[in-house]
C-alpha cells in the first residue's frame, strides 16, 4: 500500500511507525500521485479537485475530529472510505473549556497583569465563582458530555444542553437537561459550543444571539471558527452585551483577525484544544489503527 501523509510534522511518530508497517509512506513534498491512502491533519482541504490528483485513493484518514475540511460527497462518489478518530481528543478539549471558564470568571489575566504593574490585590478586578452557574452546552457529543461531567464537579447549578441527536433521557445520563437553544441563550452564565462546522452551524452565534444572552454570560468556542461570527463577537464585547469570551478557533487560521487582539475581555488560544501529549498520540494512533 502507498500512503501519502500531509502535515506530517503534526502526526505522532508512533502512527508513522504503524503506517510504515502497512506500506510505503510518502510525505507531501513527494510528487507521487498513485497512492492508496491519504493521511491529513487539520488544514489540508480534501476537495473534489484535490482528489482528482489521486485517482487510486481508497482511504482518507483524518487524524483528529471534525470533517469540515473533507468533501464527504466527493469521497462517497469515488467510494473512498473516510476514517477519523472520534473521541480521541475529547478530554483535552473539555479540560481547556473548564480552564477558560475559570480564567475568565476569576479575571485571572487581569490580576496577573496588575501585579506585574505593581498593584497588589486589584479590587477593581475581582472575579466571580463558577459554583451555582448555569452551564449551557450546545452540541452534546463526545466533548460536550465530558464538559458536563467536569463542570458538575465544580458544583455548578443546572447543566442544560441542546443537541438534536439525543433524547431527554440520553442527555440526563450525562447530567444534562435537554432544552432549547433560546433557553440556553437566555439563561446560561457560561455557554460552550461543541458542534461541527456545517452549513447549519455556520454563523450560529451572531449579534441577535448575543442580544438574548445575559450580560454576565461568557461564551467559549473550541469547536470551529465560523460558528461564532467574529465581527459580531467584537461588537458584542465592545457593547458589553456579554461579559467575556474565549476562542480557540478562528474564521481564518493562522492569520486571525487582528481586531480580536485588542479586546481585554477575550481570551485567545491558537487552536490548541487537542494539543496535549496524550491527545496528540491518541488522535494519530487511533486513526491509523
Ligand atoms: P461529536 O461528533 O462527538 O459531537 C458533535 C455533536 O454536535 C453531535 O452530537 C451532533 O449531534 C451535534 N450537533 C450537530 N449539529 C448540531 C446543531 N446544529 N445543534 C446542536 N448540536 C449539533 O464531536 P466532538 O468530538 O464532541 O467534537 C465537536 C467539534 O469540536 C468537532 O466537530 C470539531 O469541529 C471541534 N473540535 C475542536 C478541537 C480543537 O482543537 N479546538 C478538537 C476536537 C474537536
Amino acid at each position: 500500500m502507498n500512503i501519502k501523509v500531509f502535515e506530517k510534522a503534526e502526526i505522532h511518530p508512533k502512527a508513522i511507525v504503524l503506517l510504515r508497517k502497512l506500506g510505503n509512506v510518502f510525505d507531501e513534498s513527494d510528487n507521487s500521485s498513485l497512492v492508496d491512502a491519504i493521511v491529513v491533519r487539520t488544514y489540508t482541504k480534501v476537495t473534489d479537485e484535490f482528489l482528482k490528483k489521486y485517482p487510486n485513493v481508497r482511504f482518507v484518514v483524518r487524524v483528529g475530529v471534525g470533517l469540515d475540511t473533507i468533501d464527504i460527497a466527493a469521497c462517497k462518489k469515488r467510494d473512498i472510505q473516510i476514517i477519523h478518530s472520534p473521541g480521541s481528543n475529547a478530554n483535552a478539549v473539555s479540560e481547556l473549556v473548564v480552564l477558560q471558564a475559570l480564567l475568565l470568571k476569576r479575571k485571572l489575566f487581569d490580576q496577573i497583569d496588575s501585579l506585574k504593574k505593581n498593584t497588589w490585590r486589584d479590587r477593581t478586578k475581582i472575579g466571580t465563582e463558577i459554583a451555582g452557574n448555569t452551564i449551557g452546552i450546545i452540541g452534546c457529543g463526545a466533548i460536550g458530555q465530558l464538559v458536563a461531567r467536569k463542570f458538575a464537579g465544580f458544583d455548578t447549578g443546572k447543566i442544560i444542553g441542546f443537541d438534536p441527536s439525543f433524547t431527554d433521557e440520553e442527555l440526563n445520563n450525562f447530567s444534562i437537561v435537554k432544552t432549547s437553544l433560546s433557553e440556553i441563550y437566555k439563561t446560561a452564565d457560561i455557554i460552550t459550543l461543541h458542534v461541527p462546522l456545517t452549513p447549519e452551524t455556520r454563523d450560529m452565534i451572531t449579534l441577535s444571539e448575543f442580544k438574548l444572552m445575559k450580560k454576565n454570560c461568557i461564551l467559549i468556542n473550541t469547536s470551529r471558527g465560523g460558528i461564532v461570527n467574529e465581527q459580531d463577537l467584537i461588537q458584542a464585547l465592545h457593547q458589553k452585551l456579554i461579559r467575556g469570551a474565549a476562542l480557540d478557533v478562528f474564521e481564518n487560521e493562522p492569520e486571525i483577525n487582528r481586531q480580536l487582539l485588542n479586546l481585554d475581555n477575550l481570551i485567545l488560544t491558537p487552536h490548541i484544544g487537542a494539543l496535549t501529549e496524550e491527545a496528540e498520540e491518541a488522535m494519530s494512533v487511533e486513526a491509523v489503527e
